[in-house]
């Protein structure tokens, strides 16, 4: 049975390599991202490369092999199908979930995900938008999601995706009625400070540059 720590390691390799940039995980970052030790990250790499589940060069950061890969999905999917049961069916906020689905993804057996999946009609994405891996590790078709940053004046945009980490944030977005699928449109952008001015819901709204950081969305014909 895996250990928490390195379900959580892969994990966190693995949404690192895929976020879209060139640069692999490296040690220090992961040391960040899990806050442990520098020192316990080396041990777990050596531990997991031993375990044929990752490849590390120094300068080149860590690659996960094709068994460390498989393990990683697994984990994720189960943290995103737990938080859209969480959501769905217990009718829990989209800023709640996360932590619960953290704790809840190390400790579920295939059996008990795949029953959920099929109870929640096989969703291929979670309450924040992020796509959820089938039993067989595949991921739904890519979309294509453009950061609400590189958005154009005028254009309107469907929210596809919210990071998932700042329940603040979006409790604050239910709040002003900014949820996933919400449309809107974008009235202005400030490059000074990166605001953006967008319409939602026949309403004006001053989003700030750290809220349209975490925000990525799908082009639409109009709102
Ligand atoms: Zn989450």
């Amino acid at each position: 049975m895996p250990t928490i720590s390195k379900e959580n390691y892969l994990k966190a390799v693995f949404l690192y390599n895929n976020r879209g940039g060139e640069q692999m995980a490296g040690t220090t970052l992961i040391a960040n991202e899990l806050n442990i030790s520098k020192a316990a990250i080396s041990d777990m790499t050596r531990r997991l490369a031993e375990e044929g589940l990752l490849t590390y060069e120094k300068y080149k950061g860590m690659h996960l092999t094709p068994k460390g890969q498989s393990l990683a999905l697994q984990v994720i999917r189960k943290h995103r199908l737990w938080e859209s049961f969480l959501h769905k069916v217990l009718k829990m906020s989209w800023s709640e979930v996360h932590v619960e689905a953290e704790r809840l993804e190390h400790h579920t057996s295939d059996y008990l995900i795949d029953k959920i999946d099929d109870y929640l009609g096989n969703p291929q994405y979670d309450p924040h938008g992020s796509p959820i891996p089938d039993a067989k590790g595949e991921m739904p078709p890519d979309r294509p999601l453009l950061p609400l940053a590189s958005a154009e004046v005028d254009g309107a945009y469907q929210i596809a995706h919210v990071h998932d980490r700042d329940p603040q944030m979006m409790n604050y977005l239910s709040r002003i009625g900014l949820v996933l699928n919400s449309k809107i449109k974008v009235l202005e952008k400030f490059d000074f400070d990166g605001c953006i001015h967008i319409e939602l819901n026949g309403q004006p709204t001053l989003l700030s540059e750290k809220i349209v950081e975490q925000i990525k969305v799908i082009p639409i014909e109009y709102v």
